[in-house]
């Protein structure tokens, strides 16, 4: 009953850090050639990498680092899964005496804030990002990064996601407006229990509807929601209820209310989309992003670690083009490993992109220069690589298209 419990709260309560112990975990059983994964010490990820490892019959060692029980998108948004922590962790769980090898499989969403680059000069190990879901680890083992197909890198968000998000929306947002709920109620008799199913059905429908919605992910999908299931609304307690004018009107205005909070906390749930709070507070109205050819290597780093499929590789020249620039969520990924800085947006570096941490980087950037006021493509390359403080590694990402 306990494990019942736990597994749902994990489920259904993930924005709660829930951790489990970090360091080295034999899988089955690995030998001195078996794959090194790292993964976050979130313990339902855990517990998911182990049972897929186990279902697919793959020996490895499993390093868990400390990303203070945050899931892995997530904690490399908000700094808690870095090229440090990477570091640290191979450091103090002796694998480097259990292999014969030095390659190292990162989660392909961690790309946010580990340096692939830097962590190979810092550790001597080889790291790459392994596929987006843990499912598809076997594949790649099979054949590398070209049995791992273009939509294995690319979030799909498909309805099992969607559902388990939308409860986590509601949930999380319920815990939110309880407080609020409860003191109204003094005053509007019925408002709290009428809101709990009303709260969780449309998080619900939010998230499962979300492609359908119409508007971009965020405050217009949820004013959308609002507006139709509040028409809904009207129809029926018309027909079943006969309320009064003021009270279908406070109900409608209440219902596309909370619609519209729901839809603009949605997109931070998914790493395909982020929270609407940065376009608010900086007046950012929509990511640019451009691919400076004279600068790219050619690595298609870029490509292995957008989970948006925001870029392509051009036929001839090898290098990456920008061929989905509205799909961009400004995670930052490819700006933390494109080793010749080869890439220029109007913002500045990737955060999580839940409404919480986004609202926590509009307040810090509050009064600095406003991201979004240089338009990318427009600079002239100067330099053909970074050889700033981060490990460039231009040289060697010219003779590789998968690795470091
Ligand atoms: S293009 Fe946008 S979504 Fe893709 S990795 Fe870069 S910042 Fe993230
Ligand atoms: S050099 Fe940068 S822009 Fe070019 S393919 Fe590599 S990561 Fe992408």
């Amino acid at each position: 009953m306990w494990n019942l419990l736990k597994d749902f709260w994990l489920l259904f309560g993930r924005l709660f850090p829930f951790p489990t112990k970090p360091g080295l975990r034999p899988v089955g059983n690995p030998g001195r050639s078996s794959p090194v994964l790292v993964t976050c010490n979130f313990e339902l990820t855990v517990r998911k990498v182990v049972q897929t490892l186990t279902r697919d019959g793959i020996d490895a060692w499993l390093l868990v680092a400390p990303t203070k029980g945050i899931n892995v998108w997530c904690a490399a948004g908000g700094g808690h899964f870095t090229t440090d922590t990477v570091v640290s962790a191979l450091k103090t769980s002796g694998v480097e005496n259990r292999v014969d090898h030095r390659e190292l499989i990162l989660p392909q969403l961690s790309a946010t804030g580990v340096n692939v680059w830097a962590l190979k000069k810092r550790t001597g190990w080889e790291p790459r990002f392994g596929p987006v879901d843990i499912k598809h680890l076997a594949a790649y083992l099979g054949g590398g990064e070209s049995s791992v197909a273009r939509a294995y890198r690319h979030v799909r968000f498909e309805l099992p996601d969607r559902i388990v998000m939308g409860t986590n929306l509601g949930f999380s947002s319920l815990l939110f407006l309880a407080l609020p709920l409860l003191v109204v109620s003094i005053w509007v008799r019925g408002l709290f229990w009428i809101s709990v199913p009303l709260v969780f059905s449309l998080a619900m429908l939010n998230s499962v509807l979300v492609f359908w919605l119409p508007g971009k992910p965020g405050v217009q999908k949820g004013f959308s929601l609002g507006l139709m299931v509040s028409a809904a609304f009207v129809v029926v307690s018309q027909a079943i209820w006969g309320l009064g004018g003021w009270q279908t009107v406070g109900w409608t205005g209440w219902i596309v209310l909370v619609a519209t909070y729901l839809g603009y906390d949605m997109p931070g749930w998914s790493p395909l989309w982020r929270a609407d709070v940065k376009e608010l507070a900086l007046g950012v109205k929509r990511t640019r992003i451009a691919i400076v050819p004279q600068r790219c290597v050619g690595c298609g780093l870029c490509r292995i670690v957008c989970p948006a499929n925001v870029f392509a590789r051009d036929a001839e020249t090898e290098k990456a083009t920008v061929v989905n620039h509205d799909a961009c969520q400004a995670c930052g990924a490819c700006l933390e490993n494109c080793p010749a800085e080869a890439i220029e947006t109007n913002f500045r570096s990737g955060h999580c992109s839940c409404p919480a941490c986004a609202a926590i980087h509009a307040a810090r950037s509050f009064g600095q220069p406003a991201d979004g006021q240089k338009e990318p493509g427009t600079e002239t390359a100067t330099s053909s690589h970074c050889c700033d403080s981060k490990t460039c590694a231009a040289p060697d990402a010219a003779t590789s298209t998968v690795k470091p």
